[in-house]
């Protein structure tokens, strides 16, 4: 018998459907199933857990149906037959060649909005507008529905919901998050911490076959930081003035905090620049021989021709909104440290970046920045390893 399961989020930033720039009136399953995904990779590579790379060709799991029935027919259980086909445990959810997503998913009702991004950088302004001026995105209240059949829907129900709350604590939703949209709060069932500590065990007792290679991937668990800081008004005035979606509440300004912009007070906004201009990163000119910078913040712009390789960083920013209470703005920063990032043969880990991006907050808001959560997963990982 099928089993349900109802969602109701509130967007704080908008979502973006994922579908084909201009033509974007509808919210795409795909792009939030793609993301319920990546983040559960995310999960499962800081337990440990081999996870498959599905977009490549050689390492990405595949079923062979013909194997499959040999082994149903010889009385073996779906389990021992994943298991010795190596299908990984993202994707025994959500499936991949030769074996089906485990849910079907809906989305109930998603409002649109139309945006436009904020910068005070002339050349931002320029790409930006030829990318999304004019473009919709989904904002309010949403629904999803989804549902579950066969085997282990309970475990495959209780882990989505652990990923949905991951996100609300963690991360963002759907597409493009390096644009900021995707910010997220979940009003039914509301984000669960222990929850997620529970489903990991959980997870973790399946026995799911163990990389040690998963722990050093650069999307994993274990070099995630998120930080949640409260900025106040003063201290976002420049992007007030100019933004035409403030009537909703979030300021579309990522670029320039992530890359550069100056205000007309000749302040000067943009962490690609700062870090270049006060802690000396060095930058590539050659996309396949990347320094410092380029592998925290992807390729610098004069270097690539595509919005994704643009984009293609370690860090991400969201948009800040408005806080509930009127006082002041949110802003959510977390941030992947590479594996391999070193400045001056001096390796960063994922402490030293989060240090480094509290500096840099510091400098671009001073006395206007308050950092109100910081949260590591790999305290998260140690509290479930542990056992408490
Ligand atoms: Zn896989």
């Amino acid at each position: 018998m099928a089993d349900e399961m109802n969602i109701k989020i509130k967007t704080y930033t908008p979502l973006w459907s994922g579908g084909v720039a201009k033509d974007c009136d509808r919210l795409h399953e795909t792009s939030i199933v793609g993301s319920l995904r990546f983040w559960y990779e995310v999960i499962c590579r800081g337990l440990g857990i081999s996870v498959c790379d599905i977009t490549s060709d050689d390492n990405r799991c595949m079923l062979d149906a013909e194997k499959y029935n040999e082994g149903i027919k010889k009385g073996k259980t779906v389990d021992d037959i994943l298991d010795e086909q190596g299908i990984c445990a993202v994707c025994r959810i959500f499936g991949c060649g030769g074996w089906k997503r485990r849910f079907q998913f809906r989305v109930v009702n998603a409002p649109l909005v139309t945006f436009s991004f904020v910068s005070l950088n002339q050349e931002n302004k320029g790409w930006l507008g030829r990318i999304f001026n004019g473009n919709k995105a989904f904002f309010g209240d949403i629904g999803f529905d989804l549902c579950f059949y066969g085997r282990d829907s309970e475990f495959i129900k209780s882990q989505l919901l652990m990923v949905f709350s991951f996100i609300e604590l963690f991360g963002g939703l759907g597409a493009k998050m390096q644009h900021g949209f995707g910010q997220i709060h979940l009003l039914e069932p509301a984000c669960d911490e222990r929850l997620i500590m529970n489903q990991m065990k959980q997870l973790l007792n399946k026995g799911a076959a163990l990389s040690e290679n998963s722990i050093e991937h650069d999307y994993s668990l274990s070099n995630l930081v998120t930080m949640d800081c409260d900025i106040n008004k003063e201290g976002l005035k420049s992007f007030i003035e100019k933004n035409s979606s403030n009537k909703e509440g979030y300021i579309p300004c990522v670029f320039d905090l992530k890359y550069e912009a100056n205000d007309k007070d000749g302040k000067f906004f943009g962490f690609r620049r700062w870090l270049k201009e006060n802690k000396d990163w060095q930058e590539s000119a050659d996309v396949s021989q990347p320094k410092e910078l380029d592998l925290l913040l992807g390729p610098s712009s004069q270097n690539v021709k595509d919005d994704e390789q643009r984009l293609a960083g370690r860090v991400f920013f969201s948009m800040p909104y408005k806080r509930a209470d009127g006082q002041g703005y949110r802003l959510r920063v977390f941030a992947f440290a590479p594996p391999g990032l070193c400045v001056k043969d001096k390796h960063i880990d994922v402490k030293e970046l989060a240090d480094i991006l509290k500096d840099y907050l510091e400098y671009i808001f001073g006395g206007n920045v308050n950092i109100v959560e910081k949260r590591y997963g790999s305290d998260l990982v140690k509290k479930v390893m542990g056992g408490e």
